[in-house]
C-alpha cells in the first residue's frame, strides 16, 4: 500500500498513513491531537513560504588563523 504524507493544520504535526488506493482525506486524524483538520502533502521538493527561520545563535568564531 501506498503510504502518503499529512499534515496536521491544527498543530503543524506531519505525518505518514498507508491509505488505499484512493484515499480519504475524511477519515484521516491527526495522531498527535486527533484533529480531521489534515491535508495530504506530496512527498516532494516544493517552495515553501511563510516558515521562520530560527535566528542563528551561533558564536563567532573570533580572529583564527592568519597567516
Ligand atoms: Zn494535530
Amino acid at each position: 500500500m501506498p503510504v502518503y504524507e499529512y499534515i496536521c493544520l491544527k498543530c503543524n504535526e506531519n505525518f505518514a498513513l498507508l491509505q488505499s488506493l484512493y484515499p480519504s482525506e475524511r477519515n484521516t486524524e491527526c495522531p498527535k491531537c486527533s484533529s480531521t483538520e489534515v491535508k495530504k502533502v506530496l512527498s516532494s521538493f516544493s517552495c515553501v513560504s511563510g516558515l521562520k527561520t530560527a535566528p542563528s545563535s551561533a558564536p563567532a568564531p573570533g580572529f583564527g588563523g592568519g597567516g
